[in-house]
């Protein structure tokens, strides 16, 4: 395991962006180094402390993601190596697998939500008013029920420091047009209910995902960003998935439940982790990427504990 990177500080290029958990460099006018940091945001806060492997985890289940969706949409994914591109040897060691060239596409203010089953926000949403993000569901699910078929509930992407809103379809469509939306929708839930079935065969139910896309000067739509990690998706135990509670997770979930045991006002600067919770985390994403892509040093079974 390669030592925890809170943030990167390349000298080679200019950094463009710190996101939460991304530092974005440019490598020059049509390519982005993307740098998966070990930094876990909960409540839209960046916590102080890494998360051992988190990023390199996200990078290759991102990538692993980008492979298996190529049928259905072309990604961000460059044909440049970051390996050969990264001059510094250190460097090269200091980011091990966190790093990736991007093709420089323009970002639509999306968040593509799909969710297939009922829990935190959306249930929320379904206890108030029966219906999640304007969609009428049927009566009487429980906390965590599969819904009928997946729901497709878009977000805007909020400044840096607020939260994002949920909108209906036709905000998105009067966003960015109504063909580009449309193709958003028709993607997302695509690609959903593909990865779901794959997941569900190796043990992970995944409750809901927000997918992130481009588009480059022809106006041709691309996935971006990170795909299917636990960091955009919630990730449960097909074993331990009983509809009327919330199932342990393979995501930040754990991290979420635990900060809300404090009493923390959920603004920056974050909590401290007990050495525990951010080794508990850790497993649990490594147990996502072995489930998933089946790589073989993936920690032990967070499931267990
Ligand atoms: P944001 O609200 O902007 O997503 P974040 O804190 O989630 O913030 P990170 O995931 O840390 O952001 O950083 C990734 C950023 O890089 C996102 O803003 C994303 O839109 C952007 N991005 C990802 N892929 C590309 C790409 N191919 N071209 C341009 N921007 C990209
Ligand atoms: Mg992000």
């Amino acid at each position: 395991m390669n030592t925890p990177l809170y943030q990167s500080n390349l000298k080679q290029f200019p950094l463009i962006n710190r996101g939460k958990v991304r530092d974005l460099y440019a490598v020059d006018d049509e390519h982005l180094l993307i740098i998966a940091s070990d930094r876990l945001s909960a409540f839209d806060v960046v916590l102080p402390q890494p998360i051992p492997s988190k990023g390199e985890i996200l990078t290759r289940l991102s990538n692993f993601w980008f492979a298996r969706t190529r049928h259905l949409i072309p990604n961000h994914l460059s044909t440049l190596n970051a390996e050969e591109i990264l001059i510094d040897a250190n460097d090269r060691q200091r980011l091990g697998e966190r790093a990736t060239v991007v093709r420089r596409l323009q970002p639509l203010p999306i968040e593509a939500i799909v969710r297939g089953y009922l829990i935190g926000s959306g249930w929320n949403d379904y206890r108030r008013t029966g219906r999640v993000c304007g969609i009428s569901l049927p009566r009487g699910l429980l906390q965590a029920a599969q819904l009928p078929e997946p729901i497709y509930t878009p977000s805007t992407k909020a400044a840096a420091g607020s939260h994002d809103a949920n909108v209906a379809f036709e905000y998105t469509a009067n966003l960015i047009g109504n063909e580009l939306a449309t193709q958003i929708r028709d993607m997302s839930l695509a690609m959903y209910i593909e990865a779901a079935q794959y997941a569900y065969e190796r043990g992970i139910l995944i409750a809901d995902t927000k997918f992130e896309f481009g588009v480059d000067n022809d106006g041709r739509l691309h996935l971006i960003d990170e795909v299917l990690t636990p960091d955009s998706s919630r990730f449960w135990p097909v074993d331990h998935y009983r509809p009327g509670s919330s199932p342990p997770s393979f995501d930040k979930q754990y991290v979420r439940d635990y900060l809300e045991t404090l009493d923390w006002n959920k603004t920056a600067p974050g909590p401290t982790l007990p050495i525990t919770v951010i080794a508990q985390t850790a497993a649990r994403y490594a147990e996502a990427e072995r489930r998933l892509t089946g790589r073989a040093d993936a920690l032990y079974c967070a499931t267990n504990t």
